[in-house]
Parts: structure tokens; C-alpha cells; sequence
């Protein structure tokens, strides 16, 4: 991808009427693909709490057999599937007596994601959201979308498959919700800058060389929100955020040089929007995602979300400065991966989950993270990974074979 191939594949920025069909009496019929994470148990609480606007199709997980029977059963699902095929005993005992049909393995997961519903939350960690994601783009309804890794790792074939399916692409992470929602009705060419707003992690404020040491417990403990470990590690390395800068470039009209962020401590702004006449939009809320998930689910209608609502005169201060490319050198690598465009995206993620994973299992430190993915793009480079990334297929050769490249560097370091 080159810099700007964003400018194609983006979000319907037209007004809602334009956009959207009228909301149906029925209830919309919802699939949650990562139904045991955190963005999925704050979608099915929406769902529960909605007096039946919303009925659950299929909700998904990976190895959480407990997990995910819970949630079939609490949300009368009629289909869940886990990933690791040799679970699929574990589910359909789980699930007896239910009538909730059990299936396991990536096929199946691909499969429940294919029936069409109103919408689909794809809401899996990491590039194994992927095919999941693309097979509920090519049902051509509404898909929410907070798996970000999907768009870092594929962003232009993912985005060419929600044009050509006339899938509704409305974004759940935060800052992207909050854009999408600045952006509707502007023309492109009105947009000078879109300003992604992050929190710095826990470690915004530590000595660098208190960083080397932080424990896994340090890095999971987010100063504002509540999510799964590998986005809350990617948040306290700041990776989080090059990963957005990707996921907005797709999304969006806008070029490489059109994105930048603010650190902004409170998480109460999540993103800017500057225009060409001098006006800055922005979206406020608490950090709660079920405001972002309830607008996907809703759009465009508003459902009620029962999340804190805002006090600005209890925060009575909006801090903004600068973020910190020393002490975060993921930024500066993924900046670089995005202009570089092509599979050096993917290459990055793969990296980069392959690294939080060696932390998070106390094999790396920190600040080992950003290295061991600088290093794993260094090494695809010399080895002519960093090609073009026009097929589904080679992207998912890329990331297999940088996730090679860097557990080889982890388990050297080791
Ligand atoms: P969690 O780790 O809490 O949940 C991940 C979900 O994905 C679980 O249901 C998990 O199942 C499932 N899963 C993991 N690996 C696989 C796999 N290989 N195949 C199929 N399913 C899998 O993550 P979050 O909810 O925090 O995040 C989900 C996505 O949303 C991420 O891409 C994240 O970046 C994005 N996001 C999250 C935010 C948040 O507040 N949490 C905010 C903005 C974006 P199991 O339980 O069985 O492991």
C-alpha cells in the first residue's frame, strides 16, 4: 500500500439518511465474534439491557469453552463456536440441554460469521480476526468493527471487500467511532487533520529506566480503561496507537502526513477533527466502550448505554502535550511501517503480537517489545518480505512468516 492508498477504501462519510436504511420494528439480529473479551462482554450487556431491540445469532471465542457456554446460554444464542477444534466436545457438553447448537474450529467460525445478520461486532484479537471479519464483509450487512488488527494487517483488501460487498463498516474503537461520527456529511477535502487522542499508558509518566523493569502486573494496570491484555500492553508501549494511526488511513479520507496524535490523560476527547476553514470537531464521552459499540449497534439511531455520564466540571481540566517518541519507540516504528505501506503493516503486527505474548509470558521486557518488532521489520526487509500486499494469501504469508522471524529473535534474546 502506498502512503495515501487510504484515500480509496474509506467509510461512507454521507449523512445517516443517506446511508442508512430505516431502523426495522424487528429485533436486529446481532453476531459477536470474541464474545468472551472484553468488547464482547460490554456488547452483550447492551444487548441484555435493550428490552429485545437486539437477538444474538452466534457468539464466538477461542479456548474459553466455560466462557463462551456462559454467554450462549445468558444471551439464548443459537450458535457458538470456539476455535481450538479439540474443544468441540468440551462446548457441546457445555451446552446440553440448551438447543444452542455448538461447532469448533476456524472453519466454523468462518461459517457462523457468513450467515447474514443485521450486524456483526468483530471483536477477536489479532490477525486471527481476519477471515472471520472478511466473511461478514461479504455478507454485505452492517459490521462493527474493533478488531483494529484486521485493517493494520490488510487494510486495503479488507476495505475493497466492504465496497464491493456494500457492507456498512461502522468503527467500534474509540477514536475511530469518534471520527466517523466528527466526519459525517464533510467532504474530504474539508479535512485538514484528524487527531487520534491516547491515554500514555501507565507508563507515561516513569523514568525510562523504571520502564526496564515494569512487571507484566505494571503494564496491565491502564490508567483509564478496562480491556483485554494484549490492547493494554499495546496502550502501555503505545503501539496501540501506531496501530490506530494504520486502522484511521484506511478508514478515512485522508493521507500519512493528515495523521497525527495528542496525548490527552483523562481519555475523555478520543479524537480531533481540524478542517480547512479553522474549525477542530471532537467527540467527548467517559471511557466506557459501550458508547462506541452501542453507536455501531444503533447507528443511526442512539440506544441508551449505561455508562457514567460526563461531568466536566468534576474533571474541570482537558490536558493535550505531545507524545513522546523516545519513550515510546513504537510510535516511530509504526509511522514508519504505515509510510512504507505494502506488508510492512502486517509484518509489524505479527511482530508485535508474537512480542506483547513473550511478555505477557514473562520472556520479554517492555521495552524488549518494540525492538524485537523493529528488528523482525529490519530482517523482513533484507529478506524481500516487504512487498506488495495484494492478495489475501500473501499477507497471510507475511504474517506467518514474520511471526517466524521474530519468535526466532525472542526465543534468542531468551
Ligand atoms: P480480549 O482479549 O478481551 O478478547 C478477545 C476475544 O477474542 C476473546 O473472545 C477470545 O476468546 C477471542 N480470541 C482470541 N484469540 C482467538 C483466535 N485465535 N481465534 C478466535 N477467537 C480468538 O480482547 P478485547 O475485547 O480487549 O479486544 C478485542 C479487539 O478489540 C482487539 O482487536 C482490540 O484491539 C480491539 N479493541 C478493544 C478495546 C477494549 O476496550 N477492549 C478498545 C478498542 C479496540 P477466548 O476468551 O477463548 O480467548
Amino acid at each position: 500500500m502506498a502512503a495515501g492508498a487510504g484515500m480509496s477504501g474509506v467509510v461512507d462519510l454521507a449523512g445517516p439518511s443517506a446511508s442508512t436504511k430505516t431502523a426495522e420494528v424487528r429485533p436486529q439480529r446481532v453476531t459477536v465474534l470474541g464474545a468472551t473479551g472484553s468488547i464482547g462482554a460490554s456488547t452483550l450487556d447492551l444487548i441484555s439491557r435493550s428490552g429485545g431491540a437486539f437477538e444474538v445469532f452466534a457468539v464466538t471465542a477461542n479456548a474459553n469453552v466455560e466462557g463462551l457456554a456462559a454467554c450462549a446460554r445468558a444471551s439464548g444464542a443459537k450458535r457458538a463456536v470456539i476455535g481450538e477444534e479439540a474443544l468441540y466436545a468440551a462446548l457441546r457438553d457445555a451446552l446440553e440441554g440448551s438447543g444452542i447448537e455448538a461447532a469448533a474450529g476456524e472453519g466454523a467460525l468462518i461459517e457462523a460469521a457468513s450467515v447474514p445478520v443485521d450486524c456483526t461486532i468483530a471483536a477477536i484479537v489479532g490477525a486471527a480476526g481476519l477471515r472471520p471479519a472478511l466473511a461478514a464483509v461479504r455478507t454485505g450487512r452492517r459490521l462493527g468493527l474493533a478488531n483494529k488488527e484486521c485493517l493494520v494487517s490488510a487494510g486495503d483488501i479488507f476495505m475493497n471487500e466492504v465496497e464491493s460487498s456494500g457492507c456498512e463498516l461502522i468503527p467500534v474503537d474509540s477514536e475511530h467511532s469518534a471520527a466517523f461520527q466528527v466526519l459525517r456529511g464533510t467532504q474530504p477535502e474539508a479535512i485538514e487533520k484528524i487527531i487520534l487522542t491516547a491515554s500514555g499508558g501507565p507508563f507515561r509518566d516513569w523514568p525510562l529506566e523504571r520502564i526496564v523493569n515494569a512487571t507484566r502486573e505494571d503494564a496491565l494496570k491502564h490508567p483509564n480503561w478496562s480491556m483485554g491484555a494484549k490492547i493494554t500492553v499495546d496502550s502501555a508501549t503505545m503501539m496501540n496507537k501506531g496501530l490506530e494511526l494504520i486502522e484511521a488511513l484506511h478508514l478515512f479520507p485522508v493521507t500519512t502526513d493528515q495523521l497525527g496524535m495528542l496525548v490527552h490523560r483523562q481519555s475523555i476527547v478520543h479524537c480531533l477533527v481540524s478542517f480547512v476553514d479553522g474549525s477542530v470537531l471532537s467527540q467527548m464521552a467517559e471511557p466506557d466502550m459501550r458508547t462506541p459499540i452501542a453507536l455501531a449497534l444503533s447507528w443511526p439511531r442512539r440506544m441508551p448505554a449505561p455508562t457514567k455520564r460526563l461531568d466536566l466540571t468534576q474533571i474541570s481540566q482537558l490536558s493535550f502535550e505531545p507524545a513522546d517518541e523516545i519513550r515510546f519507540p513504537a510510535i516511530r516504528i509504526a509511522r514508519a511501517a504505515m509510510e512504507r505501506g505494502g506488508s510492512a503493516p502486517a509484518v509489524l503486527n505479527a511482530a508485535n503480537e508474537i512480542a506483547v505474548s513473550a511478555f505477557l509470558d514473562g520472556r520479554l521486557r517492555v521495552p524488549d517489545i518494540a525492538s524485537m518488532v523493529e528488528e523482525t521489520l529490519g530482517r523482513a526487509d533484507k529478506g524481500g518480505l516487504l512487498g506488495e500486499a495484494d492478495s489475501l494469501e500473501g499477507i497471510l504469508g507475511c504474517d506467518s512468516e514474520a511471526r517466524r522471524l521474530c519468535e526466532e529473535l525472542v526465543s534468542r534474546k531468551g
